[in-house]
């Protein structure tokens, strides 16, 4: 579940990699890219919608609470997983910059696919997927009884 509330603890604890996000954005900022928050989160997108496809090779990537995306638009889009991540670097801190890269290679030598089977993209993807499948205004729909989500992840992901 994607937390509301962070805490001065969260950021500080996610700050080593909010300090790289930071730079990034600051670079992206100076060369045209526009900035937003979201639940405590900076997004920056790095172009418009109607601009070039750039170099970035990805469509999103978090550091700390810092997320950049190629658009307003894909960050929208993929929010809830980006902001998984978020929460992954609350857990994990700066661990998270060694965290990844091993399960990447965990998932490597298990499946074969270092980013799709690694533990914090499951994660991530799973939080998404939940969060298309809430009800808008996150928990109770008009009338209904108290909305309960998936008990586990599909065996799509
Ligand atoms: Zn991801």
């Amino acid at each position: 579940m994607v937390r509301t509330r962070r805490t001065l603890i969260d950021y500080l604890w996610a700050s080593p990699g909010s300090v790289v996000g930071v730079a990034l954005g600051l670079v992206a900022l100076l060369a045209g890219a526009r900035w937003s928050a979201h639940r405590g989160v900076i997004e920056v997108a790095l172009r418009r919608e109607d601009q070039r496809r750039g170099v970035m090779p990805i469509v999103a990537i978090t550091f700390g609470h810092v997320v950049l995306g190629r658009t307003a638009a894909d960050l929208e889009r993929l929010r809830a997983h980006e902001h998984a991540h978020v929460a992954q670097y609350e857990r994990w801190g700066p661990l998270f910059f060694l965290a990844y890269p091993c399960a990447s290679l965990l998932a490597l030598l298990r499946t074969g696919r270092p980013y799709h089977d690694n533990c914090f993209e499951v994660e991530a993807r799973a939080a998404a997927r939940r969060s298309r499948e809430a009800p808008p205004g996150g928990g109770l729909a008009p009338g209904s009884r108290r909305y309960s989500g998936p008990s586990r992840p599909s065996a799509r992901d």
